[in-house]
């Protein structure tokens, strides 16, 4: 079984990208004849200072998916073609009309081509923060390849933005029992926080009893991290993921809008997460088997609609704010990550 690339394209076939460096977009931007985010200015003043709702997009192609990486070898992606730049921009326009920021966990393989876009996500009050290199899942990893995926990312991302990076998420939110050990890699990094435990019950990933708020994270060799969780329900004894991908796209809108609300009420941080790939309803078929396939495209088409309602509903702050914001408002819970066995 082994997916075909399609044909190489230096950008996305499925729009313009506008901070991709083409000399017509330049040109437009300096007539002043772009749409949307072309006009934009520095907007720090739009989003209320006291918002706990965290949009964060992982920012990697549609074929980084952990369900293509047993079909697609890391030397295949360079013949892909590369879809996400459009959608990182269609995200950003939802954004910037609905006056909330975002994180952006950018993974290292992407900056080469969309370093001008994202600098201007940066200039405009969103985040960048890290993904990682080689999207590999932590399984997969040792200390050793997972020190030099961060060091390679951190490289690539903080000297093309030159920015400093606080923030970090595991491809697949694959920080579990089993891969504890790499929370030591992580600080060890010198990140700020974490987001890569999801407090759920899944076959890929999850830490089922982890809090489902912000808590700071104990390493196996006692450093601790603050950890940021995405949005998952508690209801008795189940935990219900509800906080983005392909949750997002399962749930009806307006359920996702009133787990929001209901943190938004109790003056909870809610994090939802989405890929940029998951607004395009277009992108190519690889030949992975058919559950895989439903998991990856199931409800591509209504993404787009239900961030629109969600970010008419709410403001929506960075991970880098809210946590900043929460931390200096009281304790925390501290949750030990001890080295085991994920339930499966
Ligand atoms: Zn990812």
């Amino acid at each position: 079984m082994g997916a075909q690339p399609t044909a190489c394209a230096e950008t996305s076939d499925t729009g313009v990208g506008r901070y991709i460096g083409t000399q017509d977009s330049a040109r437009r931007d300096r007539a002043g004849r772009g749409k949307g985010l072309s006009r934009a200015q520095p907007r720090d003043h739009l989003c209320p200072p006291g918002t706990l709702a965290c949009l964060t997009v992982d920012v990697e192609e549609y074929f980084h998916a952990e369900v293509f990486a047993a079909c697609l070898g890391r030397e295949q992606w360079s013949q892909m073609q590369r879809r996400a730049a459009p959608f990182v921009e269609r995200l950003a326009d939802l954004l910037q009309r609905h006056e909330s920021r975002a994180t952006f966990f950018v993974l290292g393989w992407m900056v080469e081509r969309m370093a001008p876009l994202l600098r201007y996500l940066a200039s405009q009050g969103h985040e960048i923060a890290c993904h990682g290199d080689a999207h590999d899942h932590l399984s997969r990893m040792t200390p050793q390849t997972l020190r030099e995926d961060l060091r390679r990312a951190r490289g690539r991302i903080e000297d093309a933005l030159g920015i400093r990076l606080r923030g970090y998420r595991a491809p697949t939110f694959s920080l579990t029992r089993a891969s504890a050990w790499a929370l030591d890699v992580i600080i060890e990094a010198g990140f700020d926080y974490d987001a890569s435990i999801f407090p759920i019950h899944h076959d890929r990933y999850g830490v089922p009893d982890a809090p489902v708020l912000p808590f700071w994270a104990v390493a196996p060799s006692g450093a601790r991290i603050l950890e940021f969780p995405p949005l998952a329900l508690v209801c008795g004894p189940l935990r219900v993921p509800v906080g983005g991908g392909g949750y997002l796209r399962l749930l009806p809108g307006a359920v996702l809008r009133r787990c929001v609300a209901r943190r938004v009420r109790r003056s909870q941080p809610a994090m939802i997460y989405v890929h940029p790939w998951e607004l395009d309803p277009g992108q190519p078929r690889l030949d992975v088997g058919r559950l895989s396939q439903w998991r990856h495209r199931v409800n591509l088409g209504t993404s787009e609609a239900k961030l629109e309602r969600l970010l008419a509903a709410f403001r929506f702050d960075t991970a880098r704010n809210v946590l900043d914001r929460i931390r200096s408002d009281g304790d925390l819970p501290v949750f030990e990550l001890s080295p085991g066995v994920d339930p499966c």
